[in-house]
């Protein structure tokens, strides 16, 4: 359903400047199930994920495949603490490390064979989330073919942290990984169910604050 209304909220400026911005009932309605769903989110019993991990089983076999685009998708978004974390770690800069997070072309609609470029920043566009850049063959800018290691390893993002984990609407997920099925010990599962919890709220939160504080703006 689309709701057409809107509801004025006065913010103020950075530069002091009293600003209109609009929020329709469908954005806020957003705001309202994501503020729900990180109350939710909050309250997940670690316990009982350790468990469901432990369970799944997972040891990874550093192939590094997930880190390779030619295994699938393997683009990694990014919260700001995150890219600042790295940005300390490499001495990139923030856009030298992370573009804007693009949906994948779908592979029957693609018209061509090369990755698009990431991160075009001629023009005005709206960026709903970060992502670490990849190379012109797709591999992750950070994976080391020779070694098949990260180079940020100490830093790396939650996603990689937790991966082939997440969770989705308050459960349990795998991706594709060679890696599921092999022994865990409680203690590695303990480690990596919280890991998981921080990493779904402080996405979910992410995403919150996009919702927030978006502002349209004329394109050009
Ligand atoms: S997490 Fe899975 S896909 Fe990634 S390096 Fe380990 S075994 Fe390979």
């Amino acid at each position: 359903m689309y709701l057409q209304d809107k509801n004025s909220v006065m913010t103020i400026s950075s530069s002091g400047d009293q600003q209109k911005t609009e929020k329709t009932n469908f954005q806020l309605l957003l705001i309202d199930n994501l503020k729900r769903e990180i109350e939710s989110a909050r309250k997940l019993d670690s316990e009982k994920l350790t468990l469901e991990i432990g369970k799944i089983g997972f040891s990874c076999l550093h192939c590094g495949k997930c880190c390779r685009q030619a295994f699938g998708d393997n683009r990694v978004m990014l919260i700001p603490l995150e890219i600042e974390k790295i940005r300390e770690f490499t001495g990139l800069s923030k856009l030298e490390l992370a573009g804007p997070y693009v949906p994948e072309p779908h592979p029957e609609t693609s018209q061509h064979d090369e990755p698009e470029e990431e991160g075009r920043t001629e023009d005005n566009i709206h960026v709903f989330g970060w992502a670490l850049r990849r190379k012109t063959n797709g591999d992750c800018i950070f994976y080391e073919k020779s070694t098949c290691r990260c180079r940020i390893y100490p830093v790396r993002p939650m996603l990689c942290k937790t991966y082939p984990f997440y969770l989705e609407e308050l459960k349990l997920c795998t991706c594709e990984c060679e890696g599921l099925g092999n022994p865990i010990s409680p203690e590695d599962s303990r480690k990596l169910a919280e890991k998981l919890l921080r990493r779904y709220v402080s996405e979910l939160e992410d995403v919150l604050a996009v919702y927030e504080n978006y502002v349209d703006f004329r394109r050009g």
